[in-house]
């Protein structure tokens, strides 16, 4: 191995261990144990060389939000034999469904039943296992920003209940939970609250559906607080990305 790899190695085994005690600690702060939380390393803008760094560090789990970023990484992360979950975050366009079902295990950002239905499609024709799904959450019900909504009056396209029903009646689609991302402008604590709160209430329709996707670098404390069972942390793990991703 020559210095820079080792170099990017030895940066990445030091921000895992930082990251892991953060999560420990919070655990612990809400005596929760510690494997009740999940990381998922958001590995978006960075290599296939760092994925399989975080690997060998012992990561299970990885985060990418732009499919023409992803397939290419996880087919190169595959081939070079580490076998992780791969977890989709962003903002799915539906031209891009068939592309992601065949490497994601878990597609974190559903927000609309016509997404559900697309993948649902996608899904049973490509893939030999069900694709574990969360639907993204929105906090503030800002309909501008995505994520379903919750609470009457909600349009049916984009209601938690809806997006949920048409998750859990797709044999290839099981529910897996909810994600959120805590809206710009709250404090994390005020989010995440509100999100334990929709996750409770989707968890009492659907018993199996306990996954709660919450908590990135800046927030993960708080959202380890209030029960969240997944962070999804990069800039903590990877370094601080260029530009707006
Ligand atoms: C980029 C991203 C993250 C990770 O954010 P950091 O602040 O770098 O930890 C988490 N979730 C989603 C949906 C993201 O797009």
């Amino acid at each position: 191995m020559d210095d820079d790899r080792g170099d990017r190695r030895a940066e990445l085994a030091g921000s895992h261990a930082r990251v892991t005690a953060r999560i420990e600690a919070a655990c612990a702060a809400a005596g929760r144990p510690a494997a009740d939380v999940r990381l998922v390393a958001v590995t978006k803008t960075y290599p296939a060389a760092d994925v399989l760094h975080l690997a060998a560090l012992g990561v299970t789990d990885v985060g990418e939000n732009r499919d023409q970023d992803a397939a290419p990484k996880a087919a190169e992360v595959r081939a070079a034999g580490a076998d992780l979950r791969w977890h989709f975050v962003g903002q799915l366009q539906r031209n891009k469904v068939k592309s992601v079902v065949r490497y994601a295990d878990v597609v974190q950002s559903v927000d609309s039943v016509r997404l559900a239905r697309a993948l649902a499609d996608a899904a049973g024709r490509l893939r030999e296992r069900p694709l574990d799904v969360l639907v993204q959450v929105s906090i503030d019900g800002d309909p501008a920003r995505g994520g379903a909504l919750t609470g009457p009056g909600a349009d049916p396209e984009v209601a938690l209940d809806r997006i949920a029903a048409a998750v859990a009646e797709a044999p290839a689609l099981r529910l897996g939970g909810v994600m959120a991302v805590a809206p710009v402008g709250w404090q994390p604590e005020a989010a995440f609250e509100r999100l334990a709160e929709v996750a409770a209430g989707l968890r009492a329709a659907y018993p199996a559906a306990t996954a709660v996707s919450a908590g990135m670098s800046a927030d993960l404390e708080a959202a380890v607080r209030y029960g969240a069972t997944h962070v999804r942390i990069g800039s903590a793990l990877l370094g601080k990305r260029p530009g707006l991703r």
